[in-house]
């Protein structure tokens, strides 16, 4: 166990182990690889993938992120003690940046319990690491839900790129995604390669931003609309099942206040202005759960959720 896992986590290493992980360079399927503490190796193409915070870093040995990552991943990760300015930050905490709307947690349960992994042996994968508070709630009864992707605090079960999984073909029942295509450079691939690694019948769900200030900068690179997410789906071959709004006109109203007063606060003051607005606009992002369904809330509103499903017969 490295030294910043969580030691209240479950034992992820079976979850990652049975997996229907493939190689990222030749595509053969998880048995070819051989699994040993240091490192992954495929037994059909002889490539090697090491393992970093006792995670498979299952990234294309010609990935031009690949290097970039395997340096910093656990750099930052949390076995360095906090610095005193994290721990007085940490003294002061701010409220979640959303409020979600009922809608979309009564959509995103529903697919869960459909799907639970544990009773039906089905494959749900969440892209990221999926540590929102709303997140941890919500996959707290599903400890065999995968987690991929590329958090250098490694919170995942394997290291893998969004626009090239290493993941089989037709093997994954639900791919979940909340606030992460828009951190994606290619987002037409990545969506593309959902759809190849759903089983036919598959379900993809995904919350994307629309009016939402640039954000982890300069890793942020699209916004879609109502409309908008429809298509980028149906490029895919994906059919829409459901939509909605998942945070709100208000939410978006008071992330951009906030975010026009934290910008226009000079140097030092940034810091008490984030805590003060942060807190005095969160109660107004509620009124979202009054307007949810009302069609003019769609052309001002921060955040839509996308549920779509592979046809069963492509
Ligand atoms: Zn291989």
């Amino acid at each position: 166990m490295p030294p910043n896992a969580d030691p209240q986590a479950p034992d992820r290493t079976a979850t990652a182990r049975s997996a229907p992980w493939r190689c990222p360079k030749c595509q053969a399927p998880r048995d070819a690889f051989r699994t040993e503490a240091a490192q992954w190796t495929c037994s059909s193409c002889g490539t090697a993938y090491p393992v970093l915070l006792d995670k498979p870093f299952l990234l294309h040995p010609d990935n031009p992120i690949r290097d970039y990552f395997i340096e910093h991943i656990g750099k930052s990760a949390g076995s360095a003690p906090k610095s005193g300015k994290g721990k007085f930050k940490s003294l002061f905490p701010t409220p979640p940046q959303r409020v979600w709307t009922r809608s979309c947690l009564r959509a995103v349960t529903r697919i869960l319990r459909e799907n639970d992994p544990a009773s039906s042996g089905k494959v749900v994968m969440n892209i990221g690491s999926g540590t929102d508070g709303v997140y941890q709630k919500l996959y707290a009864p599903y400890p065999d839900l995968l987690r991929v992707g590329l958090p250098l605090d490694g919170r995942i079960d394997a290291f893998g790129d969004a626009m090239d999984f290493p993941l089989q073909d037709n093997s994954v029942d639900l791919v979940l995604s909340s606030s992460v295509l828009e951190h994606i450079e290619d987002v037409e691939r990545s969506v593309a390669d959902q759809f190849r690694l759903l089983k036919p019948g598959g379900l993809v769900y995904a919350e994307i931003p629309f009016l939402r200030a640039w954000h982890m900068e300069p890793v942020d690179y699209q916004r879609y609309t109502w409309s908008g997410i429809e298509k980028l789906f149906a490029r895919h071959g994906f059919e829409t099942v459901e939509r909605g709004i998942c945070s709100g006109p208000f939410t978006a109203w008071a992330l951009f206040v906030q975010d026009f007063l934290i910008g226009m606060a000079p140097g030092a003051s940034k810091f008490p202005v984030r805590i003060l607005a942060s807190w005095l606009l969160h109660p107004w992002k509620f009124l979202d759960r009054l307007v949810e369904n009302a069609p003019w809330a769609r052309k001002v509103a921060c955040n839509f959720y996308f549920v779509g499903r592979k046809p069963a017969k492509a």
